[in-house]
């Protein structure tokens, strides 16, 4: 049975993070005005707060499940700001290994910190049209392309890089490949300036007849079915626990401009009446009713799909479900907390205009909102990706 109580060291870990979000809030506004510099590694004040990662590990277990506290930890932290107290030293790539990594793989590069670069010029959701190749030559690979919006792809000590080992294959012929900063033919191009989101750094990436070490494939798989997607689909599960990470980051958002809506309107003397019935309610409670409403939806459907993963069952359906319903209320709910507030609301003297430019990537990266119904509606109707696309 599903069961999202929470223990009372669960409740004193997120209300660290709470706090915590207080402290990122201070810097949020210098490093979105100065997206060239890179946030440091630790604010100063993370010397007050213990570490978190530890006191998680070490939490007797309780009803509620690692990942499914973690989903609750991801909205507590976004409801702070994207400017993070310290960097944990993990980032997209480091899911991907856990997914597809052999043992010594997870060994050699658990601790180093791992982007993914999937993104090319010319293909974003359609994954399958990579063109970054990579050329088995004697004990290596040897890759060539470019990659695009990487996230931490200045920050990282490596990444991993999606390419093809065979392009008339399709999605069998693509393989993940650990290229580690400073591999000769392997450069930074440039770093990406964005909408919103601007204190996590985002980066173009070029290969040039970059040569890796052969045990460097991740999984180490160098076989191409002739039927099916091989390795790709087990590299594909990296994102059914990241989606609901994105997911949380969403609702985070969407939750700190409700927050900030009823701080605002009581400081304006308006009070909402949440017992009121539906025929006296007035426009401003039945909206904020309305967005409450969608952000729990949201919240409930992300810990769903985290519940599963804590059970070991499978959450592909349930992971595109909460992507698609974070990144919406990561983009109508501060849109709708505007609409209430009016003019206040865009001043840049609060962050609500930024949670809103903030909060629109979560309906972007790891796969689009369009995306994640396309493979809801394979798994409800049973279609493979090549039937409905
Ligand atoms: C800040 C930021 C960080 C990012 N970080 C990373 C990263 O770390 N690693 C990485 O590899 N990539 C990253 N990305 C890239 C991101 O994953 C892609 O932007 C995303 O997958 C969409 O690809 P695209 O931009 O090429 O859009 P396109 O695929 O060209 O799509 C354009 C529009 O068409 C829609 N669309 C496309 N195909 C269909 C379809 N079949 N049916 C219906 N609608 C469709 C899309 O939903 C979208 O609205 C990042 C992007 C940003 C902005």
């Amino acid at each position: 049975m599903i069961d999202f109580t929470l223990s009372e060291n669960d409740r004193d870990i997120l209300e660290q993070i709470r706090r915590e979000g207080l402290v990122t809030r201070k810097y949020a506004r210098h490093y979105d005005d100065h997206e060239e510099e890179l946030s440091p590694i630790a604010l100063p004040e993370a010397a007050e707060f213990p570490s978190l990662p530890q006191r998680v590990m070490q939490r007797p277990a309780g009803d509620t499940g690692l990942a499914t506290l973690q989903m609750l930890m991801g909205i507590a932290r976004s409801w702070g700001d994207t400017v993070v107290l310290r960097y944990q030293g993990t980032a997209l790539g480091n899911a991907a290994l856990n997914a597809a990594g052999t043992p010594a793989q997870k060994e050699r590069w658990g601790k180093t910190m791992l982007a993914m670069a999937i993104t090319e010029p010319g293909c974003g959701s359609d994954s399958k049209a990579i063109k970054t190749t990579a050329k088995r030559d004697g004990d290596h690979w040897v890759l060539d392309g470019e990659k695009i919006f990487v996230t931490t792809g200045i920050r990282a000590e490596g990444v991993v890089v999606w390419a093809t080992t065979d392009a008339s294959a399709g999605r069998a012929g693509i393989k993940s490949f650990v290229v580690m900063k400073g591999t000769p033919g392997f450069e930074i191009t440039r770093k990406e300036k964005k909408l919103g989101i601007r204190s996590s750094d985002t980066a173009a990436l070029s290969f040039t007849h970059c040569r890796i070490p052969r045990d460097h494939l991740l999984g180490g798989d160098e076989s191409i079915p002739k039927q099916g997607s091989g390795g790709f689909r087990g590299v594909m599960k990296t994102f059914n626990m990241t989606r609901p990470g994105v997911a949380a980051g969403g609702i985070g958002k969407a939750r700190a401009s409700l927050d900030f809506t009823a701080e605002a309107l009581e400081q304006e003397g308006v009070r909402i009446d949440w017992e009121r019935g539906r025929a006296s309610r007035s426009a401003v409670e039945a909206k904020l009713i309305q967005m409450e409403a969608d952000a729990e939806a949201a919240t409930l459907a992300t810990l769903r799909a985290a519940w599963l993963a804590d059970v070991n069952r499978d959450n592909n359906l349930e992971a595109s479900i909460s992507k698609s319903k974070g990144g919406e209320v990561a983009r109508s709910v501060p849109q709708g907390c505007i609409e209430v507030l009016g003019a206040l609301a865009t001043s840049r003297q609060y962050l609500l205009e930024k949670w809103l430019r903030d909060g629109r990537i979560s309906d972007i990266y790891e796969g689009t909102g369009q995306i994640q119904r396309l493979i809801i509606a394979r798994a409800i109707f049973g279609y493979t990706s090549e039937e409905l696309s």
